[in-house]
């Protein structure tokens, strides 16, 4: 059976509302007093920088966004047997909630459903710390050591996790067909794992409203918006045989 990896970015999740808030034009990028709300030395430093992040995430457009048509999509692409894994450089967990299952899922910037302590690693659901914030508590620490919380994310100033780099890897290695949508592929990692998966000898195809430096390496580009296109795409990748 194909397996098909699917390297996805903050275009799949703007049909669900939610900005681009790291790419080139993205409002972190754009808004360095922003930007700082997400970098990991302002916010360890910083607790009023942290204050205004946990404000920024009660009130940020994840909460009330739900999946979109391209993301049930690739669901309904699990769901029809055909081998599927997704690497996502989004924090939305909006493939989750299409239905997804979590195991097809690498979240390689973290998710922003949950938090993680700084010092013991410790792990809990956003809501919980949201909801502290909601009574009245500026900067939650840990319940379980007093740390500094922070979201489940890669902040700017991070690295990404190794491990989970080297899964998306693997994943990109074996795939026969890998489907870009919705990302630029100009931040690393995501660039260069459209280029492993070609020199491994899958097809390319590239989903996204403007021209990506992996364009001519792709047997197909697709500039139709995404919450068609992308449908379309894996329903005729489903019923190919071969
Ligand atoms: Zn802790």
């Amino acid at each position: 059976m194909t397996l098909v990896a699917i390297l996805s970015g903050a275009g799949i999740s703007t049909d669900s509302g939610i900005p681009d808030y790291r790419g080139p034009q993205g409002l972190w990028t754009k808004d360095p007093e922003a930007e700082k709300l997400v970098t990991y030395d302002f916010y360890m430093s910083d607790p009023e920088i942290r204050r205004r992040s946990w404000l920024m995430r009660r009130d940020a457009a994840t909460w009330g966004a739900e999946p979109n048509a391209a993301h049930r999509a690739v669901a309904a692409l699990e769901r029809s047997g055909t081998p599927v894994r997704v690497l996502t450089q989004n924090i939305d967990g909006l493939h989750q909630r299409a239905g997804l299952s979590a195991r097809k899922v690498v979240e390689l910037h973290g998710t922003a459903r949950e938090v993680v302590c700084t010092r013991c690693h410790a792990r809990s659901a956003m809501d919980d710390t949201l909801a502290r914030v909601e009574a009245g508590e500026a900067d939650p620490s840990c319940t379980v050591c007093g740390g500094i919380l922070k979201p489940a994310t890669v902040m700017f100033g991070e690295r990404l996790d190794p491990e989970v780099l080297a899964e998306a890897m693997a994943i990109t290695k074996a795939s026969q067909v890998f489907v870009a949508v919705g990302t630029t592929l100009q931040v690393q990692p995501a660039a260069s794992l459209a280029g492993i998966a070609v020199e491994h000898g899958a097809r390319l195809v590239v989903v996204n409203a403007e021209p990506t430096p992996y364009d001519e390496l792709a047997e197909e580009t697709v500039r139709e918006p995404i919450a068609t296109a992308l449908p379309a795409l894996l329903e005729r990748l489903s019923t190919e045989r071969g």
